[in-house]
């Protein structure tokens, strides 16, 4: 398949491998900023391949799994109102809540739907205009455009049975709060090529320059993973912090201009908690006072529900590299898909995920399903 069989050739993984061990002289710890990128370098085993020296830290960007728990707990509570049609991506549905998830709900009577676009949520408020349609609008930069679409939609269209229970993120951010962070090892980025491919490259060089990281956009097949540390080794060796785009075939510098442009008409950036982190300032998205009647927080009342997160769970600082899953107490044990103790575990995205799905560490039924969008 064009775009992908040719990433994944393994004459060329192996003559990029070559490069990156010649060129190593010490060791640098390195952190894929998005989940998608974990779940490949473990799945194609690209961490095990890597020379000693390298060591790839998992980032934040794994949306379902920072998603807070109360925003959890604010879906739970509206999901269970009667006359809710309450509509989400498929991952969201086995996200542990305080006491139960919407697969739960569901069983229980909820009117619960996985859709693969907001649009479709929004198609069902036009077909059943006596009942309130909600939107659970959870993701990075990349989901958010087509959110902010459906939100333009709504409003042209006058539909007052439809709304969205935000909690977008946004990676820039969550890159700062990384190299804030006490202890933080991270020497250098490779950022999410899906998320450039909308936001484009700009916010990045501000970010190279203050803590002296190289940022290389790096895209999600084996081969773009490597040339992505090829790259990142290179700087690093040379003692350089730019922002490279080893993902042109996806990602122009602007972004993409009519994505933007919608973004910006909907949304204002906020403060966003993060599970398991905390707050991050201005790493999230809002509806913006003009589109605050599609707010679902404010339609059902929810927006004062606050909980506390579960102690047990240290996916917090899985997200944040410093630690990984396997050394966390409950994973494969307490905690696996079936039984989830945190999101990292059951997200598509999720580093738990990833380690209990390909890794070769020792746990019960090793291959339980773990959500897929
Ligand atoms: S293994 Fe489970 S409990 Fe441990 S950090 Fe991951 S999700 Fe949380």
């Amino acid at each position: 398949m064009r775009y992908i069989d040719e990433f994944q050739d393994s004459g060329l993984s192996r003559r990029l491998l070559d490069d990156i061990t010649r060129s190593l002289t010490r060791s640098w710890s390195l952190m894929e900023v998005c989940g998608g990128q974990t779940h490949s370098i473990i799945r194609h085993g690209i961490d095990q391949m890597l020379p000693d020296g390298i060591e790839l830290i998992h980032g934040p960007g794994c949306p379902v799994c920072v998603t807070p728990l109360n925003v959890i707990d604010k879906a739970l509570e509206i999901a269970s109102r009667s006359g809710v049609v309450f509509c989400s991506f498929g991952d969201m549905l086995r996200v542990p809540g305080s006491h139960r998830d919407l697969f739960r709900v569901k069983s229980e009577g909820a009117d619960i739907r996985v859709v693969y676009s907001p649009l479709d949520a929004l198609n069902l408020a036009r077909r059943e205009p006596h009942r309130q349609v909600v939107f659970f609008a959870v993701g990075f930069e990349t989901t958010a455009p087509a959110i902010a679409m459906a939100a333009r939609q709504a409003r042209r269209l006058g539909l007052r049975n439809f709304s969205l229970l935000v909690s977008h993120v946004r990676v820039p951010p969550a890159i700062e709060a990384v190299m804030r962070s006490p202890g933080c090892r991270v020497q250098a980025f490779l950022a999410a090529g899906h998320v450039c491919s909308v936001m484009g490259t700009a916010e990045y060089p501000a970010l190279a320059d203050a803590y002296r990281v190289p940022i290389v956009v790096t895209g999600f097949e084996p081969l773009d993973i490597l040339e992505g540390i090829r790259r990142t080794v290179r700087q690093l060796e040379r003692g350089e912090h730019r922002v490279e785009n080893a993902y042109p075939r996806a990602v122009p510098a602007q972004g993409n201009p009519a994505a933007l442009r919608t973004l910006r008409e909907v949304f204002c950036t906020t403060d966003r908690s993060w599970r398991g982190i905390g707050v991050i300032p201005r790493s999230g998205w809002r509806l913006r006072d003009a589109y605050r009647d599609l707010d679902a927080e404010h339609r059902f009342d929810v927006e004062d529900l606050t909980v506390e997160e579960s102690a047990e769970c240290r996916s917090g600082e899985v997200l944040q590299g410093r630690l990984k899953p396997h050394e966390c107490r409950a994973f494969g044990t307490t905690c696996t898909p079936r039984t989830p103790l945190g999101a990292t575990m059951v997200s598509s995205e999720g580093a738990c995920a990833a380690y209990y799905l390909y890794r070769r560490v020792a746990t019960p039924d090793a291959k339980e399903t773990v959500a897929h969008d």
